[in-house]
């Protein structure tokens, strides 16, 4: 069993709240502040150390004002007790009338694993029916069904070690540098240290993944079967397979060869078809053919597909047929968004699965859990997966949903739709930490959560890995554990005595003796079993140090990795090949939608924005929605760079940024997935995506919607920089960022009609409740008639209190930059200069426009690097880091410090 944990007093370890990679944290607390310090676990696997610009702001996020303090019932204030007893007794009301499947519950990888459990046996064990589903659904559902397809069980193979043994890295569908910053530091760092390991990109972007790609192949949407079909046929003509393995540890390896075959003949095919060069797909097929320790991640591009299952399985037949699978350095790894979406899978979260890696395919599976838990109801057959069960709310079959830590109006496809589906649902609950959100907004009932720095409980990364999240600091206001809300209600249903848990321990141990449970004997074990842990006591369990699942009799501290033995989970215990061809994206571009959308993550914020924003240094990295397009995609559709795009799908329609970059592929646009209403009016990608899912895993198809741009007729641009929060209504398109030193509104619309001094002034006056200062506030004004600009500052006691700019035109000769401006707010008073340099937009001698932020982790501005670069011939992102730090500690910025300094001309 593993050692306590060495520890001072308000040094706590604990883990990162954000991605997959699971980084180990160390906090320190001080509780009466309730400020924390954090910096990277050098002892942690994850990461040894290293934290990317999310991590390291995490600090920055933990303040109680964006905090859901009470519960609420209909707008109103209520105590515990009044919330839960609602909530038990309107889920009961629903069940009476319209039977369990008429109620459901959808949760998140954001859960700690006691969290999931417990929601999991109330659904599917009490109340009687398996309509939870959760928002790991959207992210890595195809990658569960393609290992349970190979490998009869959803068990991804690798740990990260093998991330520095490889000699071969295949990334595909992955932008790790943004989506999984740590894991390609330690990449780049490995291949730095061997510059004989080759890196190949595959992802229809040139994203910052390519900075240390030797070969990146930028693929056709939808074509990644054909591209790794192509390369089982070159396999086999190769003479590259491992043909002892495959006979020995595999089944179905030739219809699965003539499926490829049939699919992708040779490399001229692929090519073809897959939109690439003939020579890089050779290349990237004799790499593989002749590198024994490849290892091939696949993320969200593969997954977030309507065939994301059968890419899944074209990937692993490659590894199958090499026998590069469970060997240092080699396999196929799955790599997960969430912190917690492998615990989630652990618990049986997905409305198809059962706990404990069960299943209800599986004869005696459900009858093994309903002896366990001594459930009086199971759930017999698999419920609703995400998209099916917000369709069945919108037309009335679910009438009670009770929502858990996601923000669905804003991540789920159609997700118009999903919000019409609540505004009719006769009761919505949602469990949150967080104050706002767009589905927090249509809940009749709101139920505070512990947020990150408070709760306790496990989470599993992408290498299997189990952590201890650590509370740091007490609960905020009357916030509680999601395990402990689930568990109140559960027991005002009467199920008192099968939820009676009193901490977080109590539930780990029910959960590892689950996976223990019958699970040794029969012919077809199960391979998630933590029953090391069954009997864990409370002191353990705060020791528990980070160890890779199983952990058992046979496995103590834990594995690192599976199928080593060439022995699986499928009942002969033999992988299976899965013969897979080519299928297109369900809706294809045409005339009136000619764009394909992508969609997909920014390096510094996470899901919805709704911590990761509470932060102002990772707002400045990309502050706005912004929609890529290709230069000659731009001129077709009349698009300009810097001006606002309307671009629509057959679903919905939004407004953002444009940006006109050759790293976009022609006919297709790439839209960041984390805007919402609470941050732009009109900027949820969401909205456009189509619902169209896996048919084996239902998990969306967000990478690939048919879609039209057309320039938004904007008559004016701005931007107003306040000391306080406003309210701005009337705006067409307004983006609300929060600054280190004032609020940040980008605006652009049409027709304005009022003189704009008219405007802000009432705006202001509007804003009267938060804005007491008005009556003192002094004016200066700037205006060039013939240009159409205005610029209106306002002072109270000689400090900057508001500053407006306004313009038709959007760039820099019409309105000027913010990051000087802003940094004019955290001045006590202004000299003349500085008053002048407002209304001039020109900074001061002396003084620079540091430019967006490219450093998050010591604010360092793109304009600050580039002068640098410029002044000091600098030529390398070492050089760069000497100067002003900017790279040198999570290192997640340097793919675009390589970027700036490819600008400038030598
Ligand atoms: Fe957190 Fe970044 Fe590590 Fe992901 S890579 S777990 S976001 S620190």
């Amino acid at each position: 069993m593993n050692k306590p944990l060495d520890s001072t007093p308000n040094t706590i370890k604990t883990i990162c709240a954000y991605c997959g990679v699971g980084c180990g944290i160390v906090a320190e607390v001080d509780t009466t502040t309730r400020q924390i310090k954090i910096k990277g676990d050098t002892t942690h696997p994850a990461n040894y150390g290293r934290l990317c610009s999310k991590g390291s702001a995490l600090a920055e996020t933990i303040g109680l004002e964006s905090r859901l303090l009470y519960p609420e019932i209909r707008g109103q204030r209520v105590n515990w007790d009044t919330a839960i007893t609602t909530v038990a007794e309107g889920f009961q009301k629903v069940i009476n009338e319209h039977g369990p499947d008429a109620v459901a519950l959808y949760v998140s990888g954001q859960l700690v694993t006691e969290d999931y459990y417990v929601a999991n046996k109330l659904m599917k064990g009490f109340i009687g029916s398996a309509n939870i589903d959760t928002n790991s659904r959207l992210c890595m559902s195809s990658a569960v069904a393609a290992h349970k397809r190979a490998f009869g069980t959803d068990t991804v193979p690798n740990c990260y070690e093998d991330l520095e043994l490889a000699e071969l890295i295949v990334l595909v569908g992955s932008n790790t540098a943004w989506c999984h910053p740590v894991s390609f530091q330690r990449i780049r760092d490995w291949k730095e240290r061997n510059p004989a390991v080759k890196v190949v990109v595959i992802d229809p972007r040139r994203t910052a993944t390519c900075d240390i790609a030797d070969l990146h192949l930028a693929i056709a949407p939808g074509t990644d079967v054909a591209l790794f079909n192509g390369l089982l046929t070159f396999l086999a003509q190769s003479n590259a397979l491992d043909q002892a393995y495959i006979s020995q540890f595999t089944e179905g390896f030739a219809q699965t060869l003539a499926a490829a075959q049939h699919d992708a003949k040779d490399c001229h095919q692929v090519a073809q078809r897959c939109r690439l060069d003939e020579n890089a797909v050779n290349t990237f097929f004799d790499w593989f053919a002749h590198t024994e320790k490849t290892l091939t991640l696949f993320s969200q591009g593969v997954n977030q597909s309507s065939s994301g299952v059968d890419k899944g399985n074209a990937i692993i037949n490659c590894h199958l047929a090499t026998g590069r699978i469970g060997k240092p350095g080699a396999g196929p790894f799955s790599i997960t968004g969430q912190p917690n979406a492998m615990g989630g899978r652990e618990v049986g979260g997905l409305a198809n699965q059962l706990a404990a890696h069960m299943d209800y395919d599986t004869p005696g599976d459900i009858e093994r859990l309903t002896r366990f838990w001594q459930a009086p109801k199971m759930a017999t057959a698999a419920g609703l997966k995400a998209v099916d069960l917000f369709d069945a709310v919108y037309d009335g079959r679910v009438k009670a949903i009770w929502i858990i830590a996601t923000n669905p109006v804003v991540s789920l496809p159609n997700a118009d739709k999903v919000k019409a589906a609540l505004q009719g649902c006769d009761f919505v609950v949602v469990s949150d930490c967080a104050v706002k959100t767009d589905t927090l907004d249509l809940a009749h009932v709101k139920l505070p959560a512990l947020g990150w720095s408070e709760k306790q409980g496990t989470v599993t990364n992408s290498e299997r890995r189990i952590s201890h999240q650590r509370p740091l600091l007490p609960p905020a206001g009357e916030a509680k554990a999601d395990w402990w809300i689930i568990s109140q209600v559960a027991k005002k249903m009467g199920f008192e005595q099968a939820f009676s848990y009193e901490h977080p321990v109590n539930i780990f141990r029910e959960h590892a003796a689950l996976s223990g449970f019958e699970n040794s004997a029969g012919e077809r074990p199960r391979a998630f079993d933590i029953s090391a842990y069954s009997s864990i006591d409370a002191q353990a369990y705060q020791a528990l140090l980070p160890t890779q699942w199983p952990i058992n009799a046979q496995a103590p501290q834990g594995t690192a990795r599976m199928f080593s033995d060439g022995v699986f989970f499928t009942a002969n215990r033999k992988a299976r090949f899965i013969p897979v061809s080519n299928r297109p994206p369900a809706n294809l571009p045409n005339a009136s939608y000619p764009l394909v959308l992508n969609t997909g993550r920014l390096r510094d914020q996470w899901h919805t924005m709704t911590r990761t924003a509470l932060a102002p240094r990772l707002n400045s990295h990309r502050p706005e929605p912004f929609v890529e397009i290709h230069p000659e995609d731009a001129k077709i559709h009349g698009i300009t760079a810097g001006h606002i795009a309307q671009v629509e799908s057959v679903w919905g329609a939004l407004l953002a940024r444009v940006i006109v970059t050759d790293s976009q592929q022609k006919n297709s646009v790439f839209i960041p997935m984390h805007w919402t209403q609470q941050f732009a009016t009109k900027s949820r990608v969401g909205a456009l995506v189509n619902p169209v899912v896996d048919p084996i895993s239902g998990q969306p198809e967000s990478k690939h919607t048919p879609v039209k741009i057309s320039l938004f007729p904007a008559t004016y641009f701005g931007f107003i920089l306040s000391r306080k929060t406003l309210a701005i209504p009337g705006i067409d398109y307004l983006v609300s960022i929060h600054g280190d030193t004032c609020q940040r509104y980008e605006l652009a619309g049409i027709g304005q009609t009022r003189p704009w001094f008219e405007w802000l002034e009432q705006l202001l006056r509007d804003n009267t409740a938060e804005h007491k200062t008005l009556l003192q506030l002094q004016w200066q004004h700037y205006e060039d008639t013939s240009r159409g600009i205005y610029r209106a500052a306002a002072f109270h006691d000689n400090q900057l209190d508001t500053l407006f700019c306004v313009a038709p035109k959007p760039d820099a000769d019409n309105l000027p930059q913010r990051d000087y401006l802003s940094s004019l707010f955290s001045k006590t008073e202004l000299n003349t200069d500085e008053r002048l340099a407002l209304l001039s937009g020109l900074p001061t001698v002396g003084t620079q426009d540091s430019g967006a932020t490219i450093c998050a982790c010591f604010n360092v501005g793109e304009k600050t690097i580039l002068n640098l670069i410029k002044e000091k011939n600098l030529s390398n992102h070492h050089e760069v880091g000497k100067y002003c730090k900017a790279g040198t500690n999570c290192g997640s910025c340097i793919p675009e410090i390589k970027a700036l300094l490819g600008k400038i001309p030598r």
